[in-house]
């Protein structure tokens, strides 16, 4: 058996006006306090642990920790968990806190991947986001990354801010490809409830783009990028043959993985479950108890079908339908034949894919799929 892990680091320079992750602004005392707790349930996991994958330090933002916190996080890794000798080994990095010394540490470590939120190369745009970097300071740190021996670097883009042109997204996505990044993921803004920015929507002060332009920014975004040889292969992800996040792809298939960390969920024999995303409690339960589940859940035969659909139809390779029992592919066969006349679905020997057209309405088309089975 194999799988992932995932570390989540929660703190960030600031907190982005958009963002609704389980990050908080960087306390030094509570960030030292935090990483002891993570070191900790780091061991406490990893009893009956598969084979590990993949490694994923995210966040947050986990380049904001000195670099012997990441070290001391990656040594106990390797020190309870058997990972494969290939494994990709990513952490998620904000411009404006890398460095030359950081990085160069970080391959030390044996980090092979870094995935890069860059987000937007247009310094009005990044400001409105209540990002703390400049596009500058993105070419600056791409241009470490490879210089520290990166060979697999990811970039993060937005696109669908409030006031956002066709042409400025055009312009973020060439900024990205002059880069030469192994990899770009592009997504939507989306509005959270509670977040300053849904604030400034409601009271009427933005309006998000119609979606015409959002439709024309998803489809020129894919034009672009496969134009500059980078193969989609996911709803809002782009890559170079053979540089697929391998992480992703396994959530995406549902394979197993173990989160660590506040908020951090983890899937195991066929058991959802997540920590507190509160980041002192989660040190308190971890100080004096073995885990800090807060929730957790079994995913039944149903459960796991809605599962394969909502988490398969976002690759563009689809879903195999042949590995499914006979009479639950012919279940989603039927639920899908409105879709595949309004042409949002399609099918390719016995895959069931979403089309392009598909893709820009997935949510819609997805629920549609799962309440065609119900
Ligand atoms: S850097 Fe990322 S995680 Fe941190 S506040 Fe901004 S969007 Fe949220």
């Amino acid at each position: 058996m194999t799988g992932s892990l995932y570390i989540h680091i929660p703190f960030c320079l600031s907190k982005c006006n958009y963002c609704d992750f389980n990050s908080i602004p960087f306390k030094q005392q509570l960030a030292d306090r935090y990483i002891h707790a993570l070191i900790t349930e780091i061991k406490n996991q990893s009893k009956d642990a598969p084979l590990i994958n993949t490694v994923y330090i995210g966040g947050g933002t986990p380049t904001i920790l000195d670099p012997s916190q990441i070290q001391k996080i990656i040594q106990k890794i390797r020190q309870n968990y058997n990972i494969s000798d290939d494994a990709e080994i990513s952490i998620e990095a904000n411009p404006g806190t890398l460095d030359r010394t950081k990085l160069e540490s970080f391959i030390i470590s044996g980090i092979n991947r870094i995935s890069i939120g860059a987000q937007s190369f247009i310094d009005d745009e990044l400001a409105f986001m209540g990002r703390r970097h400049t596009a500058l300071i993105i070419d600056i740190s791409v241009s470490y990354a490879r210089e520290a021996g990166f060979t697999n670097i990811s970039l993060d883009l937005i696109y669908g801010l409030p006031k956002q042109k066709v042409q400025q997204w055009k312009d973020n996505i060439a900024k990205a490809i002059l880069l030469k990044p192994d990899h770009i993921s592009t997504y939507e803004l989306t509005v959270e409830n509670g977040t300053p920015l849904a604030h400034d929507i409601i009271n009427g002060k933005y309006t998000m783009p119609d979606e015409d332009d959002i439709s024309e920014m998803y489809y020129c975004g894919i034009d672009a990028l496969s134009a500059a040889g980078y193969i989609q292969y996911e709803i809002s992800n782009f890559a170079k043959p053979g540089y697929e996040c391998r992480h992703n792809i396994n959530y995406w298939n549902r394979g197993e993985y173990i989160g660590v960390g506040s908020g951090a969920h983890s899937f195991c024999s066929g058991v959802r479950r997540s920590n507190t995303r509160d980041i002192k409690k989660y040190c308190e339960l971890i100080e004096t108890s073995s885990d800090a589940y807060e929730d957790q859940e079994i995913i039944d035969e149903k459960g796991a079908l809605k599962e394969i659909i909502f988490l398969g139809l976002r690759k563009c390779e689809g879903i195999d339908l042949s590995v499914l029992p006979n009479e639950v592919s012919e279940k989603i066969k039927k639920a899908a034949s409105d879709l595949v006349r309004s042409s949002l679905v399609c099918f390719e020997d016995e895959r069931m894919k979403l089309t392009q057209k598909g893709f820009i309405l997935s949510s819609e088309v997805i629920v549609r799929v799962l309440s065609g089975i119900e």
